[in-house]
C-alpha cells in the first residue's frame, strides 16, 4: 500500500473501533446500572502520531491520555486541542514537574508525597490549582508505581493539606491477570477504597473520578464500579516500541 492509503486504512480504523468501544463502554455501564454519559473515555495516545490523535479527535474524543512529559509537550502544539482534555497517566518524576503543571487538565499518577508537594509548590507559582488522582498500586507490584493500599488513606489525608491541588479521585493499574474474577476483586477492592474515603469527607478531597480500565479489561472496571476508562490499543491499534 503507498502511505496515503495506509493513513487512510488506519484513520478508517480508529473511527470503527471508537464506536466499537464506545459500543461496549454502553453495555457495561447498564450492567452497572448507569448509562454511558456516566463513564468517561479516555483515549490513550502515547507512542500514537498527531495526525491520527487529531482524528480520533474528529471523532468525538475530548480527553487524551499520555503517560511521558516530554512526548506530550512535544506533540501538544499539534493537536487540536479545543474541548479536549489532556492528562497525564504515566509515572511523574519530582524534577519534571515544573514543566507539565499548568500544561494539564490533570494529573492522574501522583504516587508520592514527594512528587504531591512539589506539584502544589509549582502550582502556586504558577497560579493554578492542579486537579489529581491519587495512584494506588492494587496488586503490590514490584514492577508497577502507586501508593500502597494500606497506606493510600493515611497518604491521601496528609496531601489534602498541600495548597495548589486538589484531589479528585484514584487511578490504578491492576495486575495482568488471566484468572478474570481475581481481576474484578482488584476493581472492586478499588471502588471500595473510593467509595470508603469519599465517606471521611476530607477538606480539598472529592471522590469524583475512578480511573481504571485499559483496552483489555474496560468492561470489567466499569461493571466495579469505574467512570472514567483509558483505552489505547483499542482505538488505535497495537503499539510498537
Ligand atoms: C498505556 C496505558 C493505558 C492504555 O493501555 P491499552 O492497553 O493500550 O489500552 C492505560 N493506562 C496507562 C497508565 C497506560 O500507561
Amino acid at each position: 500500500m503507498t502511505e496515503k492509503s495506509w493513513d487512510e486504512q488506519r484513520f478508517q480504523d480508529i473511527e470503527y473501533n471508537l464506536k466499537a468501544v464506545r459500543e461496549a463502554l454502553a453495555r457495561a455501564a447498564e450492567d452497572s446500572g448507569r448509562t454511558a454519559a456516566d463513564i468517561e473515555l479516555m483515549a490513550v495516545t502515547k507512542t500514537v502520531e498527531e495526525r491520527f490523535i487529531n482524528h480520533a479527535i474528529d471523532c468525538g474524543v475530548t480527553l487524551i491520555g499520555e503517560n511521558r512529559v516530554q512526548e506530550l509537550l512535544r506533540k501538544k502544539p499539534n493537536l487540536r486541542l479545543a474541548g479536549v482534555r489532556k492528562n497525564l497517566i504515566g509515572h511523574l518524576q519530582t524534577n519534571k514537574v515544573a514543566q507539565i503543571v499548568g500544561e494539564v487538565d490533570m494529573i492522574e499518577s501522583v504516587d508520592s508525597l514527594k512528587v504531591a508537594r512539589e506539584i502544589g509548590k509549582q502550582s502556586l507559582k504558577k497560579g493554578v490549582v492542579t486537579d489529581v488522582l491519587v495512584e494506588v498500586n492494587i496488586g503490590l507490584e514490584a514492577s508497577k508505581t502507586g501508593l500502597s493500599p494500606e497506606e493510600t488513606p493515611e497518604r491521601i489525608a496528609e496531601m489534602a493539606e498541600i495548597a495548589g491541588l486538589h484531589i479528585c479521585g484514584l487511578m490504578s493499574v491492576p495486575p495482568i491477570c488471566e484468572d478474570r474474577a481475581k481481576l474484578c476483586k482488584y476493581f472492586e477492592n478499588m471502588y471500595n477504597m473510593y467509595v470508603d474515603i469519599g465517606a471521611k469527607k476530607i477538606d480539598n478531597v472529592s471522590m469524583n473520578v475512578l480511573s481504571m480500565g485499559m483496552s483489555g479489561d474496560f468492561a470489567e472496571a466499569v461493571r466495579a464500579g469505574s467512570n472514567h476508562v483509558r483505552v489505547g490499543s483499542r482505538i488505535f491499534g497495537p503499539r510498537v516500541y
